[in-house]
């Protein structure tokens, strides 16, 4: 089963009297257990992209269906639609509204119109799953660090079988934002849950998605294994986006004439690349 965009093009402004297209016949399959990074400079139509895909925007034009389903239609079911596609936003704070992390993480059960007691288990259920700390269970939402307050707010949309995260590490520090960065993986290789990840940094995201969708003024530019991606690294930058460091270092090499595979996606496999090569050739 998978989410289709098929052809989706979205224009703000038409009742407004302005017109703004900001996503341009869009052909994308997500597929269930994908873990795909979305990336695009700012104004690239990614945030558009996330709305239309829990069915917050409709598209203007073009179809998305939902597990076989065309969400246009008159008896689709959005409702069900937002349960099962969980939209974690850029902001936690936008998200996070309740007095207590326990009662913010109940909320979405309880409009599920659970049993206060499955709502209780289920909240404990996945902020446990987040790593967060039972101890602040209590706490205002808002007296919690940027770190724990991304936890908190993926915890509140923790059991769909999709989630769409909004730039989760804007404004972390880079240990925060591996920190968050693994547990969404880990969260994803236990549930097998479906993933994407919206970014407009290829580094941050380079080491845990097996997917790359980049977006530019509207338009889907590349759809690949990040390797894939980051051999376009030139045009990459033509859109105002670049490939990771590691990208960089080992076409440098390459075109110096030291014979490397070019496709490492992180230092350490760099590294252990170049050290092959030089042990090759009885050098370390
Ligand atoms: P991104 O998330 O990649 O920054 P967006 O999807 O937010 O991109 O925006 C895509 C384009 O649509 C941009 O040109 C932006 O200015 C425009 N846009 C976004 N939201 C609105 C809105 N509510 N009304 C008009 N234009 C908008």
């Amino acid at each position: 089963m998978s989410i289709i965009l098929d052809n989706v093009s979205y224009v703000y402004g038409q009742n407004e009297g302005y017109i703004k297209q900001a996503l341009k016949d869009i052909n994308l399959v997500i597929g269930k257990n994908e873990f795909i990074g979305l990336i695009g400079h700012t104004g690239s139509g990614k945030s558009t992209m996330t709305q239309i895909l829990n069915g917050l925007l409709v598209p203007t034009t073009g179809n998305m269906y939902f597990e076989g389903l065309d969400t246009k239609e008159k008896n689709f079911n959005k409702k069900e639609l937002r349960q099962k596609v969980g939209l974690v936003f850029q902001y936690p704070e936008h998200q996070l509204f309740e007095t207590t992390v326990f009662k913010d993480v109940c909320f979405g059960p309880k409009n599920m119109g659970l049993s206060q007691k499955e709502c209780e288990l289920r909240a404990f259920e996945a902020l446990t799953m987040v790593g967060f700390d039972s101890e602040l269970f209590y706490q205002s939402p808002f007296e919690l660090s940027g770190g724990q307050k991304r936890r908190v707010a993926i915890a509140g949309v923790m059991k769909p079988e999709y989630i769409v995260l909004d730039e989760p590490t804007a404004g972390l520090d880079p240990v925060g934002r591996d920190e968050i960065l693994g547990m969404i993986k880990e969260v994803h290789e236990k549930t097998q849950n479906t993933i994407v990840l919206v970014s407009h940094s290829m580094e941050d995201v380079a080491k845990y998605v097996d997917r790359i969708v980049v977006m530019n003024d509207g338009r889907l530019t590349f759809d690949d294994t990040p390797q894939n991606v980051f051999s376009h690294y030139k045009e990459l930058e033509k859109i105002g986006l670049a490939a990771p460091k590691i990208t960089y270092i080992m076409n440098d090499l390459k075109k110096r004439g030291f014979d490397v595979k070019t496709d490492a996606l992180t230092i350490e496999e760099g590294i252990a690349e170049i050290t092959e090569r030089l042990q090759e050739k009885g050098i370390f």
